[in-house]
């Protein structure tokens, strides 16, 4: 088989030492490349460093929407320098709005909202110079980032929505612009209808999969820190959804992150 975890984050890995054990049973599984994605100016050197040092590992680097805090302005300033580094970031992200890990004090999720709001239409004018695939997270916020997206004028053909949870109509708003989705462990959870209508909707032409790991691992195993050797479980799940030969299948989803990525090693 031949995988790629177009979405994972690798850094609780390497803080417990685990990192060689979790690189060698993706290996094992078919994973021939992976993208850890940045969310704080606590994890963007850690990948690139990574990145620097193994050839199969991709990195991005992006402020995500729950990493927002009172200096976020100043954080983003660093983002372009990582593209006049040695070793460049494939992706600006992830980056969106989060509306699900809100203050419950009406007033202080009103500000978070504002402050988010800002800051993610400030990344997308940086993404949109850079000119490079971004990677939107979009949590109970999917209308307000894709005004967002159209409001900064990113060209849509560059833009993933991460771990897409919406239905049919919803990913046909991204479709119809261009954009697309990337689906991870919570295709297999139950109520995971409107997802798989989503799924189909957008079909293998544009599909590609992420672990999220540490996050989100799929059923059964879903109480588990997930690891990037499960997008494996993943691909047999999809596989599944459509008739497509499976083969065919597989060799789209790689060549699409191939592509999308622009993933030279
Ligand atoms: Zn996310
Ligand atoms: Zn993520």
């Amino acid at each position: 088989m031949s995988l790629i975890d177009s979405h994972c984050h690798l850094q609780s890995f390497v803080q417990k030492k685990s990192l060689d054990g979790v690189l060698s049973k993706a290996k094992s599984a078919g994973v021939k490349k992976l993208i850890t994605i940045g969310t704080s100016i606590d994890d963007w050197d850690c990948y690139q460093s990574l990145a620097q040092s193994k050839p199969n590992i991709f990195y991005s680097v992006g402020l995500h929407p729950c990493n927002v805090g009172k200096d976020w302005s100043k954080d983003i300033e660093k983002i372009p320098e990582y593209w006049n580094s040695v070793c460049q970031p494939v992706a600006f992200g992830e980056i969106g709005l989060d509306y699900f890990h809100l203050p419950k004090d009406k007033n202080l999720a009103e500000k978070k909202v504002n402050q988010q709001q800002q800051c993610f239409s400030r990344q997308l004018q940086l993404a949109k110079l850079l000119d490079i695939p971004t990677i939107i997270h979009s949590r109970n916020s999917f209308e307000d980032c894709v005004s967002l997206i159209d409001q900064s004028g990113l060209d849509w053909q560059k833009v993933v929505f991460h771990c897409f949870s919406n239905g049919k109509l919803q990913i046909q708003k991204l479709v119809d612009r261009g954009g697309r989705a990337s689906f991870t462990g919570n295709i297999t959870y139950a109520g995971n209808g409107q997802i798989l209508d989503a799924v189909r909707y957008q079909g293998i032409e544009k599909l590609m999969l992420e672990t999220d790991s540490p996050y989100l691992c799929p059923e059964p195993y879903r109480k588990c820190k997930n690891e990037p050797f499960r997008v494996r479980e993943l691909l047999v799940f999809l596989k599944s959804l459509f008739e497509e030969d499976s083969q065919l299948i597989e060799n789209t989803i790689y060549s699409n992150t191939e592509k999308f990525f622009r993933l030279l090693s």
